[in-house]
């Protein structure tokens, strides 16, 4: 072939400058420790229920942000919540991996414990990353000043621009799909990048909300909307044949459903 045409199908189908290699998926668990998210938050589950389930005593969890390795860029989605235990970068570091070797970022929400790592002292921590953020979402908290916590001016401040933020109709780098997923927050995003689908917060307690998608956790803004994403998206995940990974799962294991 042609060494032109080599380079240039090098071009289109990788994402950054650097050589393409295979993706590879880390989960990686921000909390120290095992979490536990008490069964009340979750409103009137039947005693019954949660019997059954073996969720009398709450529901495993975690706070979980997601590195994809593609095309040889470094990609991260959400960045945990930054408190002084997160376990993301000594993670990185245990890769060889500095955080100014993440090339983008990709949020499904803005809840704190999904921005809290991306900002230390009032500066951003991946000073080379891009910042993605849907549209709708980085709307809904900056329509009025009230609106605006000091974390998100914060944030906005120090990514400037490298902040990127997308419509519905936009194309984004590596491949990457953004699916609209409303109702834990006005604005909640999922990603799927190839078979894998990274679900953000669409489900707090998995062991009941496989199930039960009807319950939400009191975190649900909209809990219409949620109730509504999270059917329509664990019904993509079965029928695609997806394989699953979400921010408060207890596991770092791929969840498909059959
Ligand atoms: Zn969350």
């Amino acid at each position: 072939m042609n060494l032109w045409l080599v380079m240039l199908i090098g071009v289109l189908t990788s994402c950054g400058n650097k050589p393409a290699s295979e993706m590879k998926m880390h989960v990686i668990f921000d909390n120290p420790s095992p979490r536990t998210m008490p069964l009340a938050l979750f409103g009137e589950v039947p005693d019954s229920l949660a019997t059954a389930l073996n969720i009398q005593d709450g529901i495993p969890s975690s706070v979980s942000v997601m590195l994809v390795e593609k095309d040889g860029q470094q990609l991260l989605f959400d960045a945990g919540n930054g408190n002084d235990d997160s376990q993301l970068l000594p993670y990185l570091q245990n890769l060889g991996l500095s955080p100014s070797d993440i090339d983008a970022i990709f949020l499904t929400h803005m809840h704190g414990d999904h921005i809290g790592g991306l900002i230390k002292d009032g500066q951003k921590v991946f000073t080379q990353a891009k910042l993605y953020i849907p549209s709708v979402e980085l709307d809904a908290w900056t329509q009025t000043p009230e609106s605006t916590s000091q974390n998100v001016k914060t944030l906005i401040d120090a990514y400037g621009e490298n902040l990127v933020k997308f419509g519905a109709e936009d194309k984004l780098p590596c491949g990457i799909e953004a699916i609209p997923a409303y109702g834990h927050t006005p604005g909640h995003t999922v990603y799927q990048v190839g078979d894998i689908l990274i679900v953000g917060d669409i489900m707090h307690g998995v062991a009941l909300q496989m199930a039960h998608p009807e319950f939400c956790a009191r975190f649900d803004m909209d809990q219409n909307q949620s109730i509504a994403s999270r059917k329509s998206i664990l019904e993509q995940v079965s029928s695609n044949g997806w394989k699953m990974y979400g921010m408060h799962f207890p596991t770092t294991e791929a969840v498909m459903i059959p």
